[in-house]
């Protein structure tokens, strides 16, 4: 199965609750990564408090905001479609105020402004709390900037609004930035150094959603096995920390037991997990705890040991397997994804072989997979040509997606004949009769409805399967119910 970001979610125009005294309106769209989303939430309650209510009719709108991604080249030109879109409306409501947030208002900064003149306000991923000042700026007719990166800013003290929620599954930032250095990756340099947020508001905001319902949080950052607090700062600087924050600092594993012990009929997930900085005891708090689902997305990007040096990856391909191989010893039944480029810079067949090679040992459940894009001002950038034709990214790509498929179909055909725990997240996209949701593994299930409600958590057992989807009926509730 070819697991890509939801297209149905890219671009979605989020809204919330409407506050009755608000006047203005706020029209928001979001693009990327599940942390873009996540931080449009942040963004939505911070102008809450400045008088806009959301609305998903960009005719009404006061002020738009796009929250973009830098990724892949083509995120960035769907972006600036959708900005053309904006100007073209602009011209007929010249009061309306266009601004830009995210990768690509860090990436390109004023340039936005001075050359391409296509809008009033560019914010980057740590300065939303400076929305408020940077509106007023643009109220009063100037353009606004801000695109400083922070040591420090984690949103931790803003409570998010649940914008277009299921009311069943939240997700919860638990670091910002990245210090990884991949070479292919805009990332650090978009959303800046690595920092990790208080356990104690992670803590709040867990109890929270579940006083409010929620059944199952997803713990996000770029890299969250690398998590580290001792008290605030950059991950970089923990060598400077005092004795006494050392002692009474929170790993990855820490958090997680944590949150587990908290909630103990939440289901935890997290993600992503990066193989350099996975630890064991990550593995044995997943495996210690029944509410932390037996899922890993594991990104390798590769299989040859010289694309994975020449994308700063810091694993071989035999450390990774030792990774998987503890993965499955440990929690035998645990699911596994990946991440995968092709076409990197002077990747030749007998790469692309190694990445096909190391595949077939792990069998991953499901996959995301891309073309190389080559992105301004990355090491790989810089430092090397983009010398592997289109045609052929684009032939090792459907290569590895046709293996991919192959696993994927492999994987859901070992849940048939067992009962399951399966969390309704809503009705099934192909049947208004059947349920949808997801077992510990992140496999989807759908089944009859009977009187099973959203929410509810319901042992299933699984009678066929698609390489996407597991297909059964509900035997009674689960005990976490
Ligand atoms: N932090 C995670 C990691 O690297 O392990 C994932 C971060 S990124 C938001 C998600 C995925 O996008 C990456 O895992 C990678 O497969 C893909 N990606 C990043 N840069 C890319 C590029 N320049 N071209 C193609 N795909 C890219």
């Amino acid at each position: 199965m070819e697991k890509v970001i939801d297209e149905s979610q890219q671009g979605s125009a989020l809204s919330l609750e409407n506050k009755e005294k608000n006047g203005r309106k706020l029209y928001i769209e979001s693009y990327g990564c599940q942390m873009n989303f996540s931080d449009s939430e942040i963004v939505a309650s911070i102008l809450a408090k400045e008088g806009f209510n959301t609305t998903q009719n960009l005719d009404d709108a006061d002020l738009v905001l796009v929250n973009t991604c830098s990724i892949r080249e083509k995120a960035e030109q769907t972006v600036r479609k959708r900005l053309e879109k904006f100007n073209a409306v602009k011209r007929t409501k010249p009061n309306m105020k266009v601004g830009v947030l995210g990768c690509m208002a860090e990436r390109l900064k004023s340039k936005f402004l001075e050359e391409e003149k296509i809008v009033d306000m560019v914010v980057g991923p740590d300065a939303y709390k400076d929305l408020p000042n940077l509106i007023q700026e643009i109220d009063e007719g100037r353009n606004a900037v801000n695109v400083i990166l922070s040591k420090d800013e984690t949103y931790g003290d803003v409570a998010p609004v649940r914008l277009n929620t299921n009311g069943v599954s939240a997700f919860v930032s638990i670091t910002r930035g990245c210090d990884n250095m991949c070479t292919f990756c805009v990332v650090p340099f978009t959303r800046g150094r690595e920092r990790s947020r208080d356990p104690q508001s992670i803590l709040e905001e867990v109890n929270d959603l579940w006083e409010r319902g929620f059944k199952e949080i997803t713990l996000l950052g770029q890299n969250v096995d690398s998590y580290l607090w001792y008290g605030g700062g950059l991950k970089k600087d923990f060598d400077k920390a005092s004795d006494m924050q050392k002692a009474t600092s929170v790993n990855f594993a820490g958090l997680l037991e944590l949150v587990a012990q908290a909630r103990p009929k939440m289901r935890i997930r997290f993600s992503t997990s990066n193989p350099q900085d996975m630890t064991l005891d990550v593995i044995e708090a997943m495996a210690k705890y029944e509410n932390i689902c037996k899922y890993i997305h594991l990104p390798v990007q590769s299989g040859s040991n010289r694309i994975l040096k020449a994308m700063n990856r810091l694993h071989t391909r035999e450390e990774y397997f030792e990774l998987i191989d503890n993965i499955r010893k440990i929690i035998p039944d645990c699911a596994i994804s990946q991440d995968m480029i092709t076409g990197f810079p002077t990747e030749t067949e007998e790469d692309h072989q190694d990445t096909l090679s190391l595949m077939e040992y792990v069998k991953y459940d499901f996959g995301f997979m891309f073309a190389y894009s080559e992105r301004p001002g990355t090491l790989a950038e810089r430092k090397m040509e983009d010398d592997i034709p289109e045609a052929t990214k684009k032939r090792r790509l459907s290569e590895i997606i046709e293996v991919q498929q192959k696993h994927s179909h492999y994987r859901t055909q070992q849940h048939l004949g067992k009962t399951q725990e399966i969390l309704v997240e809503g009705t099934s996209k192909k049947s208004d009769a059947h349920w949808m949701g997801r077992n510990s593994q992140n496999t989807v299930a759908v089944f009859p409805k009977e009187h099973y409600k959203v929410g509810d958590f319901v042992n299933v057992k699984i009678n066929e399967c698609t390489s996407a989807t597991l297909i059964g009926e509900a035997v009674g509730y689960s005990e976490n119910n």
